[in-house]
């Protein structure tokens, strides 16, 4: 139980019970995958706090009514989110307040944000927006930079209820840059992360643990170690749950894991394996360019939906036919005859001919088939001479060299796509590392750390 909502109490983090209530018919019909449960329980997990409880409830206001006096009852932070919209199944507000016994009152400011934001987009607003100006009488208004309904806030009884948006492009950042720190003045979020997580790509969890262990014993039963293998990466997350390990402590540790994976640790944190393709780009001054068939376009949306992209992103080509192979990058047909779509030397041309075309220091292609999405490809052997089912090739061209290399994963269409991706990726980061970084222009200013 919380002390009082308004009295910071750095003790209760680990203590406080948190539950989570995503509303939404589409979620129990499995036409929207929840991520909010995903983010919250992270954002949460990150900070010291383990969810305690998650319901998805329908949007009928009986069923939300009646899960909030039982959450309230037993939790000290209730977080719901979605049903804030102007529609008739957007219950959310009126059932908290009748669960509560809250008043639920108009608030003028927040009509005029609606109003304001419908002007900019040269909406008319409809009456049925009234609705998302209600708030709680003793409450407060979380403002939603993002949308039209307001976050709204109730800290009471040493408690407190969220009621949040439900599309992630407005919960998200109204989570990390309003509910959390509140959270954390209120002393039941930890301010800063808990724990020390890094990434890791090219080796396996098995062998990762293993070249690890001896930096790890030291720190015997204080040291909680965990290992979590995505499609070509690892990532470790260093905690102490106990506190015996300071952050600073873990982050150091994180420090030596790095230093003795040498190019198989990918970064601190959580990045992607382009976000850190491109910053080692951007360092260096390059620009890459990309060739894709078997994985239709994934590989350059990786780099495409970067910051500042075209820095380092020259532009990707997506060509499954041979015809687009030689109508976009001009392939000869003989290469194409002679050796077929799904071979070294076409990944070779593919990969030289966009970074030539596109006027990149590096191409990276893929070529071959991974199969409609859903396919599982049983891992077939290859007929003499030919490819096995899912066979791809990967290509890297640089400025001293291009090579290719066949890659063959079991798996479905989709795991094979996000594998050939990553190893594309982590193929082209290698390659980067040994790249000399450029030297800064004259008068140009770098950046410590
Ligand atoms: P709106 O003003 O858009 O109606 P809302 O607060 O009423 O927002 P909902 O109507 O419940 O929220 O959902 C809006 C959108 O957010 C929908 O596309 C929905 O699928 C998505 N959404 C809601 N909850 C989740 C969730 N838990 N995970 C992922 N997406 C979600």
């Amino acid at each position: 139980m919380v002390s009082s909502p308004a009295q910071p109490n750095p003790t209760s983090a680990r203590a406080a019970r948190f539950e989570l209530l995503t509303l939404g018919d589409e979620l129990l019909l499995g036409l929207t995958a929840n991520t909010h449960l995903g983010f919250i329980g992270g954002e949460l997990a990150r900070r010291g706090v383990r969810l305690a409880h998650q319901a998805t409830l329908t949007d009928g206001a009986d069923d939300i009514a009646a899960q909030l006096r039982v959450s309230w009852a037993r939790a000290d932070v209730v977080l719901v989110t979605g049903g804030l919209g102007p529609t008739c199944d957007d219950r959310t507000r009126e059932a908290a307040a009748a669960a509560l016994g809250e008043e639920l009152v108009f608030d003028a400011a927040i009509e005029r944000a609606i109003a304001e934001r419908f002007a900019r987009f040269g909406r008319p607003m409809t009456p049925n927006n009234r609705q998302q100006a209600m708030k709680f009488a003793r409450g407060e208004v979380l403002p939603n930079p993002n949308g039209t309904a307001p976050g709204l806030w109730l800290a009471r009884d040493g408690k407190v209820l969220a009621l949040l948006p439900g599309p992630p492009s407005e919960l998200r950042p109204m989570f990390a840059d309003q509910v959390a720190p509140r959270l954390a003045r209120l002393g039941l979020l930890a301010e800063h992360e808990l724990w020390a997580q890094f990434r890791t790509a090219g080796i396996g969890e098995s062998a990762l643990e293993t070249k690890l262990q001896p930096l790890f014993a030291p720190h015997g039963a204080a040291l909680e170690v965990a290992f979590c293998a995505h499609d070509g990466f690892v990532d470790v997350r260093l905690a102490s749950s106990d506190g015996q390990l300071t952050l600073a402590c873990l982050e150091s540790l994180a420090t030596r894991c790095a230093a003795l994976l040498g190019e198989d640790f990918l970064c601190h944190g959580r990045d992607s394996l382009a976000e850190v393709c491109a910053s080692l780009l951007r360092e260096r001054e390059k620009k890459v360019a990309i060739a894709e068939a078997a994985t239709g376009g994934l590989l350059a949306a990786a780099f495409a939906g970067l910051c500042g992209a075209c820095k380092f992103f020259a532009g990707g080509v997506v060509c499954c036919l041979n015809e687009a192979k030689q109508e976009l990058l001009g392939l000869p047909e003989c290469l194409l005859l002679q050796h077929g779509a799904v071979s070294e030397e076409c990944a070779v041309a593919m990969a030289t001919a966009v970074a030539e075309k596109l006027g990149a220091d590096y191409g990276l292609a893929v070529s071959g088939g991974a199969g409609p999405v859903g396919t599982v490809h049983p891992f077939t052997p290859a007929a003499p001479g030919g490819n096995p089912v899912g066979a791809m090739y990967l290509a890297l061209h640089t400025p001293h060299g291009t090579w290719a290399k066949k890659v063959c994963w079991p798996g479905g269409s989709t795991t094979l796509k996000t594998r050939a991706v990553n190893a594309a990726l982590d193929w082209l980061r290698r390659e980067l590392l040994r790249a000399p970084v450029s030297a800064p222009v004259a008068g140009e200013r770098v950046a410590a750390g």
